[in-house]
């Protein structure tokens, strides 16, 4: 159990108003969570303090070789009023994933969660209430010794930052079109792949510029050694509906696990689906399309929940699915998950829907 200073800020912002877009990552409330790590002394002075820039050294670690982590997950205002985050057990298990990965010193799951509900719930009036919005919460560790050596850092700081964020597709639930990359990789085995920091990104902005300029929002990548297997998209894992059975990517050490994956795959077993994690050629989906198998694609990720795919790109073929329009699964899968995050549906797992105020 940490013990939590709180500081409040003596010059609240002005909040946004209700029916004001939001966009994404762009506004940030009152109050930020830190705590520091030295090593020796573990993690220590767990504090909730008004929103401000962090002074650092230029010569801090997390500049030169990237050694940081991140998590996203979002709080949102409740049917009864209250603040509520979707699973935030997951993203403490997954944070401490990576930073064994990366060499960071892990963080208590129970800490991690009562870090995160503490600040959510002084900020809890930042959290918007129109439909489709709510409060990204982001987690992250930097790695801060002053030093331009190659090894662990010695301290860090973990921090959490939340921002009110609008409604993902402003025009109702919009399937996108997703180019498949066959230049570029994301991630191999061995690599960081499996893990949520900085670097994966980095990697990908090149593929994510090529993409845009030829008109497509998001990027799906291959497996880095035979670039024939589909792996993830951006930000979000990928499923199709082949012949009545859901399909999604394997874990396989060079995919994100996502949160948002799990639910999906833990819902459609329990409606009757079969599901199925394993290896996807892109001709195996080449193939599904020409023979009329694949009914619906769609990616899963915090920030858009469920989206609809009407459009893979592969090299010179354009494969449109379900006519370009939302399929009926996707549709019952947004419902369902953005329901159970609001508590508009009863939460039918018991631990998925958790109030942030203690
Ligand atoms: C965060 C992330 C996802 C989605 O994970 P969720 O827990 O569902 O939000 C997928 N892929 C990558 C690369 C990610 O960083």
């Amino acid at each position: 159990m940490l013990d939590i200073r709180i500081e409040y800020t003596k010059n609240p912002a002005k909040k946004p108003e209700a029916g004001q877009p939001l966009g994404f990552g762009k506004i940030f409330t009152d109050h930020m969570f830190v705590m520091n790590y030295t090593e020796g002394k573990g993690w220590h002075d767990p504090r909730v303090v008004p929103y401000q820039n962090l002074s650092l050294a230029p010569s801090a670690m997390v500049f030169h070789y990237g050694q940081e982590m991140f998590e996203g997950l979002k709080a949102y205002k409740g049917t009864d009023g209250r603040p509520y985050l979707f699973r935030p057990d997951m993203n403490a298990k997954r944070t401490n994933v990576t930073n064994r990965r990366l060499c960071i010193p892990e963080i208590p799951e129970e800490d991690f969660v009562q870090a995160v509900k503490a600040v959510v719930s002084v900020d809890k009036d930042w959290i918007p209430s129109d439909p489709g919005t709510s409060l990204y919460v982001r987690p992250f560790i930097i790695a801060t010794d002053a030093f331009l050596g190659v090894a662990p850092s010695k301290t860090y700081l973990f921090l959490i930052i939340l921002s009110p964020s609008g409604a993902y597709y402003e025009s109702g639930l919009a399937p996108v079109g997703i180019w498949i990359e066959d230049e570029f990789v994301r991630a191999v085995r061995g690599g960081i792949g499996f893990a949520k920091t900085g670097g994966n990104y980095a990697a990908s902005l090149i593929a994510q510029v090529k993409a845009h300029d030829q008109g497509f929002s998001q990027v799906l990548w291959l497996d880095g050694v035979e670039r024939k297997y589909i792996e993830e998209v951006g930000s979000m894992n990928i499923f199709f509906k082949i012949n009545g059975r859901i399909v999604t990517p394997a874990l396989s050490g060079s995919i994100l696990p996502g949160i948002t994956r799990d639910s999906v795959l833990t819902l459609c077993r329990d409606w009757g689906y079969e599901t199925e994690e394993r290896r996807i050629s892109v001709d195996e989906l080449l193939e599904a399309q020409r023979t009329g198998a694949l009914e619906e694609c769609f990616g899963t990720g915090t920030a858009a929940v469920i989206s609809p795919v009407g459009k893979l790109r592969y090299e010179n073929e354009v494969m449109t699915i379900n006519g370009g329009k939302i399929g009926p699964l996707s549709h019952r899968l947004y419902d369902t998950v953005t329901g159970i995050q609001t508590g508009a549906v009863a939460d039918p797992y018991g631990n998925w829907h958790v109030c942030a105020e203690e």
